[in-house]
């Protein structure tokens, strides 16, 4: 790594860890040991360790790395858990759940042929092997047949809660996914308890839309 690169990357750790707090080192930790410059562009390089959301082409987004910390975060992964991310995109995001993961893994699902072919390039390159990046069947969300699932990660904007999705929760499960209309949405964390849900908002965020059943019409259809 370019020392430029590595000041910048000092920065925006010291940055997060002031915004996140202490509770969330493990995250920061993960985070730490992903190298975020391998899963943009070559053009956006530079701009890697920035608290931005890049583009990664047909108008997707890695999202920014404080909102990657705080949606892990609110996981509380343990480190033994089968997790589910819904749009893989770069394959960042599932990098840093797998860094978690020692003794667990991570199904990320992308419906973009070609970032699945880029997220799993970039996996390999880091020699991540506990996470796998699936295509996603149609209009279907999420990986209902690889789950259920401990936690779920949603890297993109619904209008509500899936139900879907909270289908593929095992009981006990923890959900973040942005809540919101289409532009605009609040980090939401949701848990499957015995007695129901329990919904927690966790902040504004802005995330590209979710897409498919119980999500967002696709507007090119
Ligand atoms: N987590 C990614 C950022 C993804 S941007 C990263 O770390 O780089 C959101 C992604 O969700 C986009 O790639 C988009 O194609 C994908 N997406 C949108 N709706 C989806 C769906 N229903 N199933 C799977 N992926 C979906």
């Amino acid at each position: 790594m370019n020392h430029e690169l590595e000041i910048a990357r000092s920065r925006l750790f010291a940055e997060l860890a002031e915004s996140l707090g202490e509770r969330d080192g493990a995250t920061l930790d993960a985070m730490r040991r992903v190298p975020r410059e391998r899963f943009v562009a070559p053009e956006f390089r530079t701009l890697a360790y920035c608290n931005i959301p890049l583009a990664i082409g047909h108008g997707q987004t890695i999202s920014q790395p404080f909102m990657v910390a705080k949606a892990t975060a609110a996981l509380d992964l343990q480190g033994d858990e089968d997790v589910l991310e819904v749009g893989a995109g770069s394959g960042y995001q599932a990098a840093v759940l797998a860094e978690l993961l020692p003794f667990g893994r991570v199904v990320a699902v992308e419906r973009i042929p070609q970032l699945v072919a880029m997220a799993r390039r970039n996996l390999n390159n880091c020699g991540i092997a506990n996470a796998e990046i699936l295509q996603s069947a149609g209009e279907t969300l999420g990986a209902p047949d690889a789950g259920p699932f401990d936690a779920i990660l949603v890297s993109a904007g619904a209008p509500g809660v899936p139900h879907a999705l909270i289908a593929q929760l095992k009981s006990g499960g923890r959900m973040a996914l942005p809540v919101g209309d289409r532009e605009r949405q609040i980090l939401t964390r949701v848990r499957l308890t015995p007695r129901g849900l329990i919904t927690e908002d966790l902040g504004a965020c802005r995330f590209v839309p979710l897409l498919g059943d119980g999500a967002w019409p696709d507007r090119r259809m």
